[in-house]
């Protein structure tokens, strides 16, 4: 089930929200209990690691390809 993450321009809270609600419906920040959230991307499934922003399998490079990497 995709989710949509969600960040709230009030207090800068990131959350998730389940794909249930329709398009339009109002989120509201479960922290602050404001709705002035911005949605950023949607992730498919629980866990994804979306927190690294490079392609690279290595943790300590940067590269796709180097003698670190697995
Ligand atoms: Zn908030």
């Amino acid at each position: 089930m995709p989710i949509y993450e969600y960040l709230c321009e009030n207090c800068q809270q990131k959350f998730e929200v389940l794909s249930g609600i329709k398009d339009g419906a109002q989120v509201i920040c479960p922290r602050c209990r404001q709705d002035r959230v911005k949605k950023l991307v949607s992730v498919f499934g629980i866990g994804g690691r979306g927190s690294k922003t490079s392609s690279s399998s290595c943790s300590s490079c940067s590269s796709a390809s180097c003698s670190n990497c697995k």
